[in-house]
């Protein structure tokens, strides 16, 4: 038996958005499963997830993956907040998550999140001049060059980091704005893929900072005729994926257009910044659905109308949205 390391990840309390926050314990390793990883404890009051007495929070070991910045058998634990007493802290958005893919279960719900994100070098996006503007958006998104592209030795360490972790990563690519990015995740079940998000999140603010670069969600990082940043959330259940499926994903569509409201409250904060119908997106206050429409609330696939069959897009999230909340409404939305 030999000391290993292990970084224990949680969400916080942050209000709007909730950020990563991640301490290190040393245990004896290697670890071999969750069974091994002691419950910890950290200071709720510096979190936003307790008040100044009885701060002591709880850390429960939820998923780990290999560390692969630190490698050997170091680990990273993502982790959920638990109150004292062991009951769920109300800032654990993974718990309720937890009960709705139990419950529904038998519809094999698949996620597929693409994560858009801004690079900052200070105050300013990567590779902005110091003073003024860059050209005008066209020909960034999949550019090539060192006039289009700001951050590419970033995103490769990151993407080759996530590989080795074994996160189902499944691509990257430059944005429409200059400094901005976008990596998927998927597709997996509801727990898996917002778990990974998170953990490829983490990931990506580690890397960068040997580069000191930060990495931000913010949904409209540059006010103006900039793109903003979403985290797109492709959705399938078993019955969309068999023939036929279209229609069920046509009917998952309606359900959605019932709930938008309720949808929006938990797709990001400052959502309505990035939500105005243009840059490729839907207007916040309208829900519309269509096929290749990316003006569209919910966007069906080329492919699935095609094969009559497949999933759907919600281009609703913003970058910053919790994949817990959004998981969960979509199953109990298209589910319930
Ligand atoms: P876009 O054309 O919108 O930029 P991307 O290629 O960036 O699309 O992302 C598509 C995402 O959809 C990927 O994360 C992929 O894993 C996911 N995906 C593919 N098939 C399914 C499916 N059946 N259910 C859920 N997600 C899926
Ligand atoms: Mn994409
Ligand atoms: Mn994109
Ligand atoms: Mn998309």
């Amino acid at each position: 038996m030999s000391k290993i390391m292990a970084e224990y990840i949680w969400v916080d309390g942050q209000k709007p958005s909730a950020k990563l926050r991640s301490k290190t314990k040393i245990v004896d390793g290697p670890v071999r499963s969750l069974a091994d990883l002691p419950d910890w404890g950290f200071d709720g009051s510096s979190t936003y997830q307790a008040e100044g007495h009885f701060s002591d929070c709880q850390l429960k070991p939820a998923t780990y993956i290999p560390d692969p910045i630190r490698g050997g058998e170091n680990i990273l634990v993502l982790c959920e907040v638990l109150n004292a007493d062991g009951s769920v802290h109300v800032s654990n958005t993974r718990a309720h998550l937890r009960g709705v893919a139990e419950e529904f279960k038998s519809h094999d719900s698949w996620f597929g999140i693409e994560q858009e994100y801004t690079f900052f070098e200070g105050v300013k996006p990567l590779g902005w001049p110091s003073n003024g503007f860059p050209a005008p958006q066209g020909g960034y998104y999949c550019g090539v060059g060192a006039d289009e592209v700001f951050g590419r030795p970033i995103v490769e360490k990151h993407m080759e980091l996530c590989l080795k972790a074994g996160i189902t990563l499944s691509g990257i690519n430059s944005e429409v704005m200059p400094g901005q990015w976008e990596f998927q995740v998927g597709p997996l079940g509801p727990l898996a893929a917002a778990d990974q998000l998170w953990l490829c999140r983490w990931l990506l603010y580690r890397v960068a900072e040997d580069f000191k670069v930060s990495a931000t969600l913010d949904p409209k990082p540059v006010k103006g005729d900039w793109n903003g940043a979403g985290a797109h959330t492709n959705f399938s259940t078993n019955a969309m994926r068999a023939p036929g499926g279209i229609e069920v994903v046509k009917a998952a569509c309606e359900k959605l257009k019932l709930k938008h409201s309720e949808h929006i409250a938990v797709y990001g904060a400052h959502n309505e910044e990035r939500l105005t119908g243009k840059h490729e997106t839907s207007s916040m206050t309208d829900f519309r659905y269509g096929v290749s429409d990316r003006g569209a609330s919910i966007r069906i696939p080329m492919a699935t109308a095609n094969s009559g069959m497949g999933y759907l897009e919600d281009r609703r999230p913003a970058a910053n949205m919790d994949p817990y909340q959004v998981c969960a409404k979509l199953i109990e939305t298209i589910c319930g």
